[in-house]
């Protein structure tokens, strides 16, 4: 059913300040399912804001066990009233205060699906990464701008503390982009489903793999400081000094900036540093 159907239904309108977009194109619900499960029947998968259950309805239909993360009562309201939906678990909530980990601790090998609402697209990404266990695949619908952060290498204006965290954890590629006539109601632009890929091997091998996430999290927090300014304003017991020092000892200058290290770079600097 339409979307803006099932809402008229229930008294209820479509809720700028959570970013509902509603999807209507079933055949893309469909290939961003497929490619969440990928044929393993039962996997797992937390879906991030299932709105009204477009591609809730096509993951269950591709296998999925489903645990559906809403923040809107009335939308998971509607949710749980579907008899088509009735095999997900609904969990009302704010997927930022949802506990990721004892999920992932149950589910151990699982994925993650979400149309993520824009607002908070970032912190969603960052905590479906730095989970532990960590998803097998993550498959998001996200604003394509945000995309190509996702793939953005060192120099370039896209690049930033995401691109780094999805180079260690995945490979990422895109799945489709949709227009804006795609859903209800029409965002102002395309929307891109990525899909991250975990990693068989980790491609740095750092001693202190959260000791480097803290890092170029750091690094990336004060853009326009050089990365040893912007370590001590955001943790004073890393003096200056101590971080031009590590940089010397991988061929950094003093004045390098985040946004010029590599993944290998922050490896071998999370090294040096600790
Ligand atoms: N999956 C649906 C679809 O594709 O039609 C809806 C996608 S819509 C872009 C984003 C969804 O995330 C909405 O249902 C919205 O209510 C929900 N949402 C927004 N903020 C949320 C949060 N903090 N936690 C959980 N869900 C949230």
């Amino acid at each position: 059913m339409h979307p803006r159907r099932l809402l008229d239904e229930h008294g209820l309108a479509a809720r700028k300040r959570y970013g509902q977009n509603f999807l209507l194109d079933t055949t893309a619900a469909q290939r961003i399912a497929q490619a969440t499960v990928a044929g393993e029947h039962g996997l797992p998968v937390l879906e991030i804001g299932p709105g009204t259950g477009t591609l809730t309805a096509a993951l269950l239909g591709a296998g999925a066990t489903l645990t559906a993360v809403e923040i809107d009562r009335g939308l998971a309201g509607i949710l749980r009233e579907r008899e088509d939906l009735s095999s997900a678990e609904i969990v009302e909530n704010d997927i930022l205060a949802y506990d990721l980990r004892a999920f992932a601790g149950r589910a151990q090998r699982w994925a993650a699906c979400g149309n993520l609402p824009y607002y908070i697209t970032t912190p969603i990404l960052f905590a479906l990464l730095e989970c532990e266990p960590q998803p097998v695949r993550i498959v998001a619908m996200i604003q394509r701008e945000v995309a190509e952060r996702l793939t953005a290498g060192p120099g370039s204006a896209a690049y930033g503390a995401l691109s780094v965290v999805v180079a260690y954890r995945a490979r990422a590629s895109r799945l489709l982009t949709l227009r804006p006539a795609a859903f209800y109601p029409r965002p102002q632009v395309d929307s891109t489903v990525v899909v991250l890929e975990r990693h068989a091997q980790p491609p740095v091998h750092p001693r202190d793999p959260h000791a480097m996430l803290l890092l170029i999290r750091a690094a990336f927090a004060y853009r326009r400081k050089t990365l040893a300014n912007a370590l001590e304003l955001r943790d004073p017991s890393i003096p200056r000094a101590r971080t031009t020092a590590a940089l010397a000892a991988i061929g950094k200058p003093p004045e390098a900036r985040g946004e010029s290290l590599s993944l290998d770079d922050f490896a071998r600097l999370a090294d040096n540093l600790t």
